[in-house]
């Protein structure tokens, strides 16, 4: 979190120097500029990371990913639960060493062991281990590419990736809404004869391991994306995340059926732009158009003794610099039209890539909104820092006060069932603090308003909920998490506080708040201030009062009943609001 705040001005002054000294191709002036500003909010995503566990490899991750805008890495190389003699197992340790240095910066996927495959109770064993790692904290599992290809039996069969063993595996994982990401196969020319001809020669030469061209020893290739197209049909409760371009980039009609046909299939996009990027962009960009909502950003970043970006061999190691032209490419691609440059895995093959130019709203959903909503049970509770007032001020209800402007944003814009994002209906909240008041601030985009008419502006109305409103849940103390209040207000300035002590409501309760709001129809914009005494929400004996780098527990909430929208701030995954466990932080800063 710190580390990343260190880096923001320095991003802002490579941007600059980097739009100088490349005026001549001025790429970053052509990408486009909501992306380079999610980037420098380190909104990404990067569903396909493996990430050596040790303080040096973590840090050069952090840092790269932070040049990048890349907030949260997936490290699918997460281990095995598998514990000996009591000691914590392998997933244990790199997560908490990783969670303890970069907090929020990785998500980890757990991998399986198979050392029990040919005991009666492998498959009980198994389930025990996926339960193990969701206790863990395990946001997914990864599959290498070892079944169907490595992993052998005790009589050397190989274990096929269809193999009804597996079967209660891939179903835990959906009960328990751990994605999986499954690699199958390889690229089609690691089938094809071993020989300078082959042109994925320069990669295939360095990893002879990879070549699967003879047919006593290997499946064809069309018969592994078969089972796993199998394991995909017998499990539509389970998410698969068919990595590399669903396995089989070369095909693109192919990877449209399969997503057709299967609403539990996604597909990410690790280390396979140079291939897709060598077709008719037109027709990737039209597939990227009709998927938008099962493609993932993702890129095989590697960090272990040397980089490894998208693939490597026995050159050089890459270096950091290396490193930003990667990820700059990866933008390159999805943002701009350019044709015919050089792609960002030179060793993959001998060939140039056409950009694809995506517009805005497929690029957040491929970045990190559909990664949001499939890691919403996993991704760590969000943060909003309240900055500090040194005086007081009147409410407008319309954000206009200088203090909001230095103050940060954050989005309210999802699903609380689902972790959907709603990006049409995304709403601001910003927060200030002051000694006596806590000022929370939201700014939210509408169609069509639905209120009560009219509003009741003397007492107050029990189901106010039922209508639009924007509603905070603030408690103090991160032990008494079902001790909170709640606020609400609606359009017409109509609203409602109380106090709960689960599972009890006092409705009676009165916190003495100061409230405006403003509806600007032409924008389709109504905002909402509050001005809450803060003696009315810490009011139990020694609650923890607001000062620099205290937290308090909160979740901020949007109904928006014209268009279905239940918003959460940290979805609760759940039909109720009042789900504590997944409140987010309220951070009071200087
Ligand atoms: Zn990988």
């Amino acid at each position: 979190m710190h580390a990343s705040w260190l880096v923001w001005p320095l991003f802002g002054a490579l941007m600059l120097q980097g739009a100088d000294r490349f005026e001549s191709s001025n790429l970053l002036e052509r990408l486009h500029p909501r992306a380079s500003a999610w980037r420098a909010e380190h909104r990404l995503i990067d569903l396909h990371q493996h990430i050596d566990s040790t303080p040096e490899h973590l840090a050069r991750a952090v840092a790269i990913l932070d040049l990048a805008g890349i907030g949260v890495g997936v490290n699918l190389s997460g281990g095995t639960v598998t514990s000996d003699s009591g000691k914590p197992s392998v997933f244990q340790q790199r997560k908490e060493l990783a969670d303890r240095l970069f907090p929020g910066r990785f998500l980890h996927y757990m991998n399986l062991d198979y050392g029990a495959w040919d005991h009666p109770d492998f498959a009980d064993q198994a389930v025990a281990q996926i339960e193990e790692g969701h206790r863990l904290g395990a946001a997914g599992l990864k599959e290498f590419k070892r079944l169907g290809l490595y992993l052998r039996d005790q009589s050397g069969e190989l274990i096929a990736i269809d193999d009804a063993r597996l079967d209660p595996v891939w179903q835990r994982c959906g009960e328990l809404s751990m994605p999986v990401s499954i690699h199958v196969a390889d690229p089609v020319a690691f089938w094809l004869p071993y020989n300078q001809r082959n042109e994925r020669w320069t990669e295939l030469k360095d990893h002879p391991k990879w070549w699967f061209g003879d047919p006593k020893v290997f499946p064809p290739h069309e018969e592994l994306l078969a089972a796993l197209e199998r394991v995909i049909v017998r499990h539509p409760g389970t998410t698969f995340v068919c990595v590399h371009f669903a396995n089989n980039p070369e095909d693109l009609d192919w990877v449209e059926d399969q997503l057709d046909r299967h609403p539990n299939m996604m597909a990410d996009l690790a280390a396979r732009i140079p291939e897709i990027g060598r077709k008719n962009p037109e027709r990737v960009r039209e597939l990227f158009l009709k998927h938008q909502d099962r493609l993932l950003f993702a890129t095989d970043f590697q960090v272990y003794d040397r980089l490894t970006l998208g693939s490597g061999g026995s050159g050089p190691p890459p270096t950091n610099d290396q490193a930003q032209d990667f990820f700059m490419k990866h933008w390159q691609w999805m943002e701009t039209q350019d044709r015919d440059f050089e792609h960002m895995t030179p060793i993959q093959g001998d060939w140039t890539i056409s950009g694809i130019d995506l517009p805005e709203n497929v690029l957040r959903k491929i970045y990190f909104d559909n990664a949001r909503e499939l890691l919403s049970a996993s991704l760590p509770p969000r943060l909003l820092q309240a900055h500090h007032l040194s005086e007081d001020f009147d409410l407008s209800g319309r954000l206009d006060h200088p203090a909001w402007e230095r103050t940060p944003v954050t989005w309210l814009d999802q699903q609380s069932l689902s972790g959907e994002v709603r990006a049409e209906a995304a709403t601001q909240v910003k927060a200030l603090w002051s000694e006596h008041y806590l000022y929370v601030g939201f700014r939210a985009p509408f169609e069509t308003l639905h209120v009560y008419d009219p509003p009741n502006m003397e007492g107050e109305r029990i189901g106010l909920w039922e209508r639009d409103v924007v509603e905070m849940f603030l408690g103090t103390e991160p032990e008494q998490a079902h001790r909170y209040k709640e606020f609400q207000v609606a359009p017409t300035g109509e609203r409602l506080d109380l106090a709960l002590e689960l599972p009890h409501r006092d409705f009676s309760w009165y916190s003495g708040w100061l409230t405006a709001v403003h509806v600007d129809e032409t924008k389709g914009q109504w905002t909402t201030e509050m001005k809450i005494p803060i003696t009315a929400v810490a009011d139990a004996p020694g609650a923890p009062r607001p000062g620099p780098g205290i937290r308090w527990p909160v979740n901020f909430y949007r109904m928006d009943t014209s268009r279905k929208g239940f918003m959460a701030w940290n979805p609760t995954r759940h039909g109720s609001f009042h789900r504590p466990e997944r409140f987010g932080w309220l951070e009071f800063r200087e």
